[in-house]
């Protein structure tokens, strides 16, 4: 349940918002907050969750601080997002994980490496770990794929099945209780929102982001980070089909779909968590929620090493540092599978459902 304090917050500001409505073009948080009259928990988790973090409306404000009005709807919202991270994870007793959330996944990242590393330095033997492996069955010859298939199947399957159970219990709360009803439009239209991030535009411009001044540059390395990690997605789905499908063994050539995919998901993900990190790093602080901030970096730094030792790996796969980088990638891909559900990937989650919300609304005033 989120803190009184912060929901408190979050009602008095959408309470003057509300009389005010000087930001109604900004994004889709403030036509939702029109559809309503009083905010109840659903509301307020629901609108926290819908908004982009763009700080439109924190640097046209003329409610801002240091006006006694002290309006900061981005810090206020982001807390809430927190919180509601926090409120729905599954199981429960794992919501402790979304406090101080870059030391979780420090960790996460330290055990996965440990673990990964310890077990093929001493179960495989120097001459094969550190030999120079080519043709079909390399990467196995370090790691059986028994090995290496299992325990990743295992854990990222938990990781969606958390994610989903969370994703369920949030619609419940928000969606299920404001009536909105669930068709094919309205999760389309969240689809749409979601792969051109229509929010991240501002009313046209861009937005605000790091600084005063309009820019493209958040939704476009956005872009970069989510497409990137899509198509190391399509790299490792097609590669999976390759294997069964087809009996076809990696590695691949240079010229085949997965390696493309891969390559061009692993370049996507160098240049997206590197440009995001760069803006946050210049980023006013006033609309900024410090909880969040350290779960952002954390994704980002994971995201980008990920990237960083799989292309390495590509390019060093027939030199005797494929074993140890086959290790190391391995590391990042399993801490990144287990933090899914308990860091800021489950954004994904509510984020999307809060857009399909937006659509699936009829937009009765409440
Ligand atoms: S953020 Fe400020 S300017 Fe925008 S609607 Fe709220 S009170 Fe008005
Ligand atoms: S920070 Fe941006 S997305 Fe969030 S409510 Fe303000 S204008 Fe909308």
């Amino acid at each position: 349940m989120p803190s009184t304090d912060t929901l408190k917050e979050a009602d008095r500001l959408m309470t003057i918002c509300n009389a005010c409505r000087y930001c109604e073009g900004f994004c889709a948080v403030f036509p939702a907050m029109e559809r309503r009259r009083l905010f109840s928990l659903g509301d307020l988790t629901f609108l926290a969750n819908l908004c982009h973090g763009c700080n439109g409306c924190y640097h046209t404000c003329q409610y801002a601080p240091p006006h006694e009005f002290d309006v900061n709807v981005p810090k206020i919202f982001a807390a809430l997002r927190v919180e509601t991270y926090a409120q729905y994870a599954w199981p429960g007793f794992l919501a402790r994980a979304f406090h101080r959330n870059g030391l979780f996944v420090s960790l996460a990242v330290a055990l996965a490496l440990a673990l990964l590393l310890v077990l093929t330095f001493t179960l495989q033997d120097a001459s094969v770990l550190f030999g120079e492996h080519s043709g079909t069955g390399a990467f196995y010859a370090v790691i059986p794929y028994d090995a290496m298939v299992w325990p990743f199947g295992l854990v990222f399957g938990f990781a969606i099945f958390a994610m989903i159970a969370g994703g369920v219990r949030y619609w419940r709360d928000t969606a299920g209780r404001s009536g909105a009803k669930l068709s094919l439009r309205a999760v389309l239209g969240g689809v749409r929102d979601v792969l051109t991030l229509k929010n991240l535009g501002g009313g046209g411009g861009g937005c605000t982001y790091p600084d005063e001044n309009f820019s493209y540059a958040r939704r476009n390395f956005h872009h970069f980070t989510f497409y990137g990690f899509m198509l190391c997605f399509a790299a490792t789905s097609l590669a999976t089909i390759y294997h069964h499908g087809f009996g076809w063994i990696a590695p691949y050539s240079f010229t085949s779909a997965p390696v493309i995919l891969g390559t061009l998901g692993g370049i996507g993900l160098l240049i997206g968590p590197a440009g995001l990190l760069w803006l946050k790093a210049k980023a006013e602080p006033a609309p900024l929620a410090r909880d969040l901030l350290g779960m952002d970096v954390a994704l980002l730094v994971l995201l980008f090493a990920i990237a960083l030792t799989g292309l390495a790996l590509l390019v060093l796969r027939e030199t005797s540092a494929m074993g140890t980088l086959l290790s190391v990638h391995l590391g990042f891909v399993m801490a990144l599978f287990a933090t899914l559900p308990y860091g800021k990937m489950v954004h994904g989650v509510y984020r999307f459902l809060a857009l399909v919300q937006d659509a699936a609304e009829d937009k009765p005033l409440r």
